[in-house]
């Protein structure tokens, strides 16, 4: 019979408890909840996210859901792209006048300008669908924030993540979708929900998508900080889904965990 508590992130970006069957769900849960940190560190390397979202080089970022690399040149003097021959990635070319440490600043201000337009279409392609009620909307803005993608005040304000724009444009447009369907409704009810599926069919895949490429982000570039809320909304699914004993259960053999991280060996009398 088992007597201690693991917990294992398999390579597909699944998260196993294993506990023993009388154990309270309390104590399991707080287990789950120290080790958090790990599990989302462990899950933004599994393979899955992995595949969705393209891994970055020295010199490269992410837009628009894809690669690019930035690079100096004389010859420019504003922010240009181009097609760099050699890899076929696209390139940002700032003026080779720039001070290296200025280059982070320069491709940040170039995405913020990008994400202003790309927002901005997508609110307007929006508005038609959405019909009268887009007339509450009042104005744009964009905010970098390490815990939500969007935001819509009663106002008719609607604030954006500016690193929405490093993820694919249907994450995006289901980022944007939702928040002006909060135009109509200021909650998260049964209308809303049907509301945003009316206007975007397909948004459920774009959120799963957008929930993967969020790991990878909020590992990336804030390693100190807390779990984005798309992690933590990734690890309610994993709480929901939770019915421990059908997931002992589920786990047979070692051998298919082999590839796995594994935290185990605390007792239950922790
Ligand atoms: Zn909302």
């Amino acid at each position: 019979m088992r007597r201690t508590l693991s917990v294992e992130v398999h390579p597909d970006g699944a998260v196993h408890v294993r506990a023993p069957l009388r154990m309270s769900e309390a104590r399991i849960e707080a287990f789950v909840r120290d080790r958090m940190d790990w599990i989302v560190t462990k899950l933004s390397r599994s393979s899955v996210i992995r595949s969705v979202v393209p891994p970055l080089e020295l010199r490269q970022f992410h837009h628009r859901g894809r690669v690019m690399s930035w690079g100096t040149d004389s010859a420019v003097r504003r922010p240009t792209i181009r097609l760099n021959q050699s890899d076929g990635i696209p390139q940002l070319l700032l003026p080779a006048t720039l001070p290296p440490e200025r280059v982070e600043l320069a491709v940040r201000r170039w995405q913020r300008s990008e994400a202003e337009n790309v927002f901005g279409v997508m609110i307007n392609e929006t508005m038609p669908i959405l019909g009268l009620a887009s007339m509450k909307f009042r104005e744009l803005r964009l905010r970098r924030m390490t815990r939500r993608w969007g935001s819509c005040s009663t106002g008719g304000v609607i604030t954006l993540n500016e690193r929405l724009i490093e993820v694919p444009d249907d994450c995006i447009r289901a980022v944007v979708v939702h928040e002006m369907c909060h135009l109509v409704h200021m909650n998260h009810g049964q209308a809303f929900h049907r509301l945003v599926r009316d206007v975007m069919p397909d948004h459920q895949s774009a959120d799963t998508l957008l929930d993967r490429w969020s790991v990878v982000l909020s590992e990336e570039r804030n390693t100190r900080r807390r779990p984005s809320t798309a992690v933590a909304s990734e690890l309610r699914r994993i709480a929901v889904e939770r019915r421990y004993a059908e997931v002992l259960a589920q786990i047979s053999s070692n051998a298919d965990v082999s590839d796995a991280a594994i935290i185990s060996g605390v007792r239950p009398s922790m």
